[in-house]
């Protein structure tokens, strides 16, 4: 059976799933987005991803004709439909069909799409061994531009960076900010471990606020590990004990070489692995229920 996706209140199969070429998501970028992760029949921090988006919505000023409540419905009964357990989920909502101006006021309907799929992103060889990552001349979106923490459909300043890390040969970008402080890369958020303490940036630095990096941070609190959100240099991180990046799509995910700088033993650090451990047990229970009957 092919996957059912949800387009503003009906189901396609994948092959018939399709908008309009004037959805101004496809012509500017114009939207919000979330991906979120099902593991074993829940949906890992559902009401978090969609505040998120609501969040983001608000900002640029895009009003969502569903509530919240609703939204939660659309994802899981997608689900259902294409009876998933373990998914990642990618909801849409863009700015909806107008003309080829960029005035979103020609836009009267926003276009809602649910897509449920796998990803794969790594091979799990490298959350065993470790990842190795560039530092991108590309620099992150400044906030007073189009915020990080806005998840918008317009990905171009991250795929600049995932351009460079592929020249590299590597899988992921380190991005700073415009003021030289780490910031993220290209679709995760970035902690390092240095005299037994977390660091993270925070979030005035310019970053999405990770969804996994809160959970990370409340487990390592329980764990007490020592948290500090604050500013750092790629310096910092060259001279880190450990390193890993969290998001939903690679999870947690250890670093272990950048920009050529061995991290710590060039192995996955005992905090490190500690959380990974944690954040795996943790998606197995924290989260909406798909089916009444587990
Ligand atoms: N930063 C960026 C730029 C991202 O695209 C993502 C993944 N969506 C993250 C961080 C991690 O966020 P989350 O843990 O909510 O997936």
């Amino acid at each position: 059976m092919s996957i059912q996706v949800y387009i503003n209140g009906s189901y396609f199969p994948k092959e018939e799933a399709k908008i309009s070429v004037f959805d101004h998501g496809f012509l500017y970028g114009d939207g919000v987005f979330e991906g979120i992760r099902a593991y074993d029949g829940r949906v890992f921090r559902l009401r978090q991803h969609i505040d998120r988006l609501y969040s983001g919505a608000r900002a640029i000023m895009l009003d969502i004709p569903l509530s919240k409540d609703e939204m939660v419905e659309v994802v899981l009964e997608t689900l259902r439909r294409n009876r998933l357990r373990d998914a990642y989920i990618r909801l849409v909502v863009s700015r909806g069909e107008g003309d080829l101006g960029l005035d979103p006021r020609k836009c009267s309907k926003p276009t809602i799409i649910c897509i449920t799929d796998k990803i794969v992103l790594y091979p799990q060889k490298m959350y065993e061994e470790g990842l190795e990552i560039i530092t991108a001349a590309t620099r992150r979106n400044t906030p007073e531009g189009v915020n990080p923490q806005v998840k918008t459909l317009n990905y171009l300043n991250n795929i600049m960076a995932k351009i460079e890390a592929n020249q590299a040969g590597v899988m992921e970008a380190l991005m700073l900010n415009t003021d030289d402080y780490v910031a993220e890369c290209t679709g995760d958020n970035i902690f390092i471990v240095k005299d037994g303490v977390l660091i993270t940036p925070p979030t005035y630095s310019g970053i999405l606020i990770g969804i996994t990096r809160n959970a990370i941070i409340e487990l390592a609190q329980k764990l007490g590990i020592k948290v500090e959100e604050k500013l750092f240099t790629r310096y910092e991180v060259y001279a880190a004990d450990e390193c890993f990046l969290t998001g939903t799509a690679a999870e947690a995910i250890p670093v272990v070489k950048v920009d050529g700088r061995v991290i710590g033993d060039g192995k996955p650090g005992t905090i490190t692995r500690r959380l990974l451990e944690a954040f795996k047990e943790l998606v197995r229970t924290d989260g909406e229920k798909i089916y009444l009957e587990d």
